[in-house]
């Protein structure tokens, strides 16, 4: 029988310790550490309910495999850990459950560590059914991991995860020197929630491994996990190591894809991905050998070159650890692949990717490309590549071994699309059921919990002419929109704006005055302007209309200027700042005249570790008239890690103005623009595989758009079609 110690610990030190397992309720740091030295194998220590607030939660002890040592919550879910607090432990058969880590974050480099020290780690421990909701680093480029599994044997299962927003994974397997490397950790159950872009490196979901010791095997199984939207990065889940096994998970609208990075000798089967068009969901991406790739579904994966629903990689011939192990011996079978925008065989081949693939067999795979294209591209020799009894529904093929044909398709019971024809066997088993909702994570925790606030989605509130705006903005609920009556505002004061708020007027009748920097976005801060001029002539020089924080900000950010009026400003209409960054940037019928500095300045971030400032900018159906600057993106550093920066300019006119300055921009598209007497488009190209396209363009008295590449040997890689020229008006 469980004996409960509502504690009283000196009554408990004094007594004998009782042979039965026993539960010590806890109420503050000094009841825990107390109870944390008595603790004998079958006890549990319970934190009672409530805020536990900069709390180091240390647990070290060796339980039993039938009677481990437990730390859970008095209540599943009432207990959170706020402020700089964080979990480590070390020793065998422990456990911990029912945590919330929240409004925080740790002081160190991890939320929970299955280790105390370099020298100290756990084995056969379990964390299971915790939270660990936003708790991030104030500056985004600060890097900690949420979770690090160390040791072997361990286990973290049945947790949520959700919102991280500064850098490093959200969960890893370390291995070191001097620890074991054969981990056999099991991650499963879980849910990973949305995940925004980090706009660098270090956004991956789950790491196993690094580079230095991938080749030996982890032995990690990853299943039945869900992943939903994490769009940190390139990577969702990077395997840097052997002999894993990922398989049974759910990968639902996420940008990016399942790595095989480094290692070799991984299983990845039974998966489902589901992109619903969800611009870069990716699929599996394959390097090194004997790779194992079998009965994996994939729906509406609209990436392409390395985010393919199947991107098997050129390597690196004598490839270093760290850079393109070729691909070897690797089975891609009996897998659905449907509605996708690529497969990709050879992808990122170059100068120094030049090894193709070799001992590929690639069969039984059902494939479909959207819209009834053939998704296959082969973009390096593929003798390597052995294909066998594909078929491709609804397309043609120029590969031996796919077989082009009308599939009809019906979804079955599991969701899934499977061949009307059921004699037809390719593609996945019909038995294959995508883990649910309800399967991951912790019954007391929304999935996910957190909520993007949308422009428009609150009440409309009006103001009326002459208001102090500074006023209005302040009593506005997140969502909401102001619509400002006919007439005059000035500002003197600028605006902070720390909740996603739009600022509406009938186009013409309202005009905001500046006398000096007008908007600042705060945490949490996303303006539109819709209909609205604004007057920068009373402003001092250097006045800028919208400028992010001059501090660190985790929330990404959203601007929108629409059918708006700017002129006059004497600094940038749109600044970005470091450790900031800009979700979206969307301009769309809007007028510009005589801005002194740039319209959109999206290069805060300016050193080579591979930040940046705005992950997407669109430009449509504008007007720019005597700017400085037209658009100035920069994102420094070569590593591959990012879909943004992202640039888009259609239907626009630019006269006797500065450029469109692009750098280290992965994706770029200029259609049907108008240069008149101004610096044209520069574009330097830095690193991976960019897609710059120009085209049905108009420049007039405006040099030609200018390409260069920075790194890659070879022509510059951009598609300049349909421009016209012309040298005098
Ligand atoms: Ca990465």
């Amino acid at each position: 029988m469980r004996v409960i110690s509502f504690i009283a610990l000196g009554i408990v030190a004094a007594a004998s310790v009782p042979a039965e397992a026993r539960d010590w309720l806890v109420h503050n740091p000094g009841e825990y550490e107390a109870a944390a030295k008595r603790v004998v194998p079958g006890d549990r220590i319970l934190l009672a309910d409530g805020e536990w607030k900069d709390f180091q939660i240390r647990l070290t002890g060796q339980g039993r495999s039938d009677a481990p040592i437990r730390l859970a919550a008095q209540t599943p879910g009432r207990v959170v850990l706020t402020g700089a607090s964080n979990l480590k432990l070390s020793g065998r058969h422990l456990e911990v459950s029912g945590l919330i880590f929240r409004d925080g974050h740790s002081p160190d480099d991890s939320v929970v560590a299955f280790r105390t020290s370099s020298k100290a780690w756990a084995e056969d421990s379990r964390v299971t059914g915790i939270v660990i909701d936003g708790f991030n680093q104030p500056d985004r480029r600060k890097e900690d991991h949420w979770v690090a599994i160390y040791g072997r044997g361990n286990r973290v299962d049945q947790s949520h995860f959700e919102g991280k927003a500064n850098a490093g994974a959200m969960l890893v397997v370390i291995r070191q020197a001097g620890m074991p490397l054969d981990n056999r950790a099991r991650i499963d159950h879980n849910y990973f929630g949305p995940r925004p872009p980090l706009g660098s490196n270090g956004g991956e979901t789950i790491r196993i491994g690094t580079s230095t010791e991938s080749g030996s095997d982890s032995g990690t199984v990853v299943e039945d996990n869900l992943f939903e939207r994490c769009d940190g990065e390139v990577e969702i889940v990077s395997v840097k190591s052997g002999g894993n096994i990922v398989r049974r998970n759910l990968f639902l609208e996420s940008q990016g894809s399942l790595v095989l990075r480094h290692g070799s000798g991984n299983v990845i089967e039974d998966n489902v991905f589901l992109g619903r068009g969800v611009a870069h969901s990716g699929g599996i991406r394959v390097i090194n050998e004997r790779q194992l790739i079998r009965n994996n579904y994939l729906e509406g994966l609209a990436g392409t070159s390395f985010t393919s629903a199947i991107a098997v990689m050129n390597g690196v011939p004598n490839s270093p650890v760290n850079r393109y192990m070729p691909v070897r011996d690797v089975v891609i079978e009996d897998n659905t692949i449907v509605d996708v925008a690529r497969i990709t065989i050879g992808a990122g081949a170059d100068a120094e990717r030049s090894q193709p693939p070799r001992d590929v067999r690639f069969a039984g795979n059902l494939l479909s490309g959207a819209k009834g294209s053939d998704p296959v591209r082969i973009e390096a020799d593929a003798s390597g590549v052995t294909f066998a009894g594909n078929v491709l529904a609804g397309a043609k093929s120029a590969v031996a071994g796919i077989d082009a044909r009308a599939v009809p398709m019906e979804r079955a019971a599991n969701g899934l699309l499977y061949p009307r024809d059921r004699t037809l066997a390719v593609g996945v088993r019909r038995d294959l059921r995508p883990v649910t909702r309800e399967e991951v994570g912790v019954r007391w925790y929304a999935r996910p919990a957190r909520r993007t606030v949308a422009f428009d989605s609150g009440a409309t509130i009006d103001v009326r002419a002459g208001a102090t705006l500074g006023e209005a903005v302040a009593r506005a609920a997140p969502g909401d929109a102001l619509r400002l009556a006919a007439g005059r505002y000035t500002v003197v004061q600028p605006i902070v704006i720390d909740r996603p708020l739009t600022l509406r007027a009938t186009p013409g009748t309202a005009t905001i005055g500046m006398g000096g920097a007008l908007f600042q976005l705060e945490e949490g801060g996303s303006l539109m302007l819709d209909g609205v001029a604004i007057d920068g002539s009373g402003a001092p020089a250097g006045s800028t209309v919208i400028r992010a924080s001059t501090r660190p900000m985790l929330g990404n950010y959203r601007v929108r200027i629409a059918h708006s009026r700017i002129a006059d400003v004497p600094g940038d209409v749109i600044a970005t700042t470091p450790a900031t960054l800009a979700a979206t940037i969307e301009i769309e019928d809007a007028d510009f005249q005589r801005v002194a500095g740039t319209v959109v300045a999206a290069h805060a971030e300016t050193g080579s570790a591979g930040l940046y400032s705005a992950e997407q900018v669109a430009i449509a159906d504008s007007r720019f008239d005597r700017v400085g600057t037209v658009a100035d993106l920069f994102r420094g550093g070569t590593d591959e890690s990012t879909f943004g920066p992202r640039f888009a300019m259609t239907g626009s006119s630019v006269t006797d103005s500065g450029a469109v300055v692009l750098s280290g921009v992965q994706t770029a598209a200029l259609r049907g623009n108008q240069f008149t007497r101004s610096a044209g488009v520069q574009v330097t190209h830095s690193v991976g595989a960019p897609d710059t396209r120009i085209e049905g363009n108009r420049f007039a008295a405006t040099p030609a758009p200018e390409v260069r590449e920075l790194h890659y040997r070879g022509a510059p890689r951009a598609v300049l079609q349909d421009n016209v020229m012309e040298t005098c008006l």
